[in-house]
């Protein structure tokens, strides 16, 4: 069986959901990875229409602990501006995000859940999908077991440890 890397959470996905899950993630020192499969930071903003404008002002759009700054001649911020604002999101909070990591599998594994990804298996007491899109990049499989129950959403480990990392807030 391939040895599998042991965090807290495993969060699935990078996008807006997967960012600010690991941003309160943080905000309570646990250790955790978010796995993206996609090749760099936006989640579905990556692969849009260049003329695309947010329905809604920057300070409208933002993600926790950061507004998003206002676009200059823009009341509705464009796509390369979110871009932007994500990728300056996850490096201000130092979000472990792997890329491009695809999911492929979660199932349980005694308390703890293996994710099964095409570049190993990450193991987690609790674990998140998020993001809720059109699955372009596919929607892991939920082994018999790992989609309900202790783990399906939040910390389930009795234990979870504490890192012991810096906050950033
Ligand atoms: C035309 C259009 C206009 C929109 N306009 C707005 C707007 O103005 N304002 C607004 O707030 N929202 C808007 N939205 C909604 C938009 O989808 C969300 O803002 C945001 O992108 C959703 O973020 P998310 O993290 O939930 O999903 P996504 O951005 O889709 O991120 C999900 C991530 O998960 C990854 N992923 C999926 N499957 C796997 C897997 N198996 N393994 C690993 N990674 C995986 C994907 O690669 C992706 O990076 C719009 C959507 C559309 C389609």
């Amino acid at each position: 069986m391939t040895h599998a890397v042991d965090v807290d959470v495993v969060v699935i996905g990078g996008g807006r959901a997967g960012l600010a899950t690991g941003y309160y993630l943080r905000r309570q020192n646990l250790d955790f990875v978010i796995l993206d499969a996609r090749p760099a930071p936006g989640g579905a903003w990556q692969h849009t229409w260049d003329s695309l404008h947010l329905f809604s002002p920057a300070a409208y759009s933002s993600l926790p602990g950061r507004l998003m700054p206002a676009q200059d001649g823009a009341e509705y911020p464009d796509t390369r501006h979110v871009v932007q604002y994500l990728t300056a999101y996850e490096e201000r909070y130092a979000l472990p995000v792997q890329r491009p990591v695809r999911v492929k599998g979660v199932h349980r594994d005694g308390e703890r859940l293996r994710v099964e990804t095409d570049a190993g298996v990450w193991s987690g007491c609790g674990w998140r999908r998020a993001g809720a899109r059109r699955g372009r990049a596919g929607s892991p499989r939920l082994r018999r077991g790992a989609g309900s129950g202790p783990g399906r959403r939040g910390i389930a480990c009795p234990a979870a440890r504490s890192t012991g990392r810096g906050r950033r807030e």
